[in-house]
């Protein structure tokens, strides 16, 4: 069985992100960029799947313009043995379109997994997997927190945590899976395959060569701050603190008083 990862290139989680200052969008420029955290995830999954001998071949899938190369090296660097390159330029590709992409590519590889991060955490938009599941018409396990392949069944168990509790999916294969943070612990690339890394062949494809015309029914109006956090005080008193409670935090939006 061959799995497929989408793994998309975001800001690093530790840049602190600055608006640009006419407000179209966060800078990006000079800004360290990192495959994002859920990909990571996902790609772990993939990768200790293949090493339990459920699965023969793992391929890496991003699409951006061409310095998303960086983070299909980094995914061969952890191990995946394919990586695949959808050129789609330097215009943002919003989820539908990415969904659209890798349906377009699952047809072309035939995986039986499609794993994804449950978020990418530059837009947060919580769509892509979904959305893809949806278009393929394959069964979902998303924000899977344990993932067990059965081979002989071509079943998935997906764990995933909800509200009350924990939820137990069985989903014949082929199928999407969305990860989330307690999945696993991605590993690190090691400085040997870092190097190997860099002289693998990384396939580019375009979007028009997998008949997906990307386009989008959204515009962004503007990207703004969130506001200033208020400065906290130091209560004394217990009294205090439920004198406080009663008055003053009930009395306002308790969102904002978070
Ligand atoms: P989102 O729906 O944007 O929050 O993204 C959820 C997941 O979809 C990510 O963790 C990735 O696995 C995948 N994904 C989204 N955008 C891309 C992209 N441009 N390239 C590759 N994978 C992507």
């Amino acid at each position: 069985m061959k799995i497929l990862v989408a793994v998309k290139r975001v800001i690093d989680y530790a840049v602190k992100v600055r608006v640009k200052p006419n407000k179209s969008g966060v800078e990006t420029s000079n800004v360290k960029m990192s495959m994002n955290p859920f990909c990571e995830i996902a790609l772990e999954e993939a990768l200790r799947i293949r090493e339990s001998g459920a699965a023969k071949e793992v391929v890496a899938v991003t699409v951006g313009p061409a310095q998303c190369a960086d983070t299909l090296r980094t995914a061969l660097a952890m191990g995946a043995d394919r990586a695949v390159h959808v050129d789609a330029g330097a215009a943002p590709v919003l989820p539908l379109s990415v969904a659209k992409i890798l349906r377009a590519l699952v047809q072309v590889e035939q995986p039986g997994l499609l794993i994804l991060g449950k978020q990418a955490i530059d837009d947060d938009c919580n769509q892509t997997g979904q959305m893809v599941a949806g278009l393929l018409k394959w069964p979902q396990g998303t924000f899977a927190s344990k993932v067990v392949l059965d081979k002989e069944k071509q079943v998935a168990t997906v764990e995933r945590e909800v509200d009350g509790g924990l939820e137990t999916l069985c989903l014949d294969l082929p199928a999407v899976i969305t990860t989330d943070l307690r999945l696993n612990q991605p590993r690190y690339a090691t400085l040997p395959n870092i190097m190997k890394a860099k002289s693998k062949v990384i396939k580019k494809v375009t979007p028009e060569e997998l008949n997906v015309e990307i386009k989008s029914d959204l515009e962004v109006v503007q990207v703004t701050e969130p506001p200033k956090r208020k400065a906290g005080v130091i209560i004394s008193s217990v009294d205090e603190l439920i004198d406080k409670l009663k008055n003053e935090v009930v009395s306002c939006n308790i969102l904002n008083c978070k």
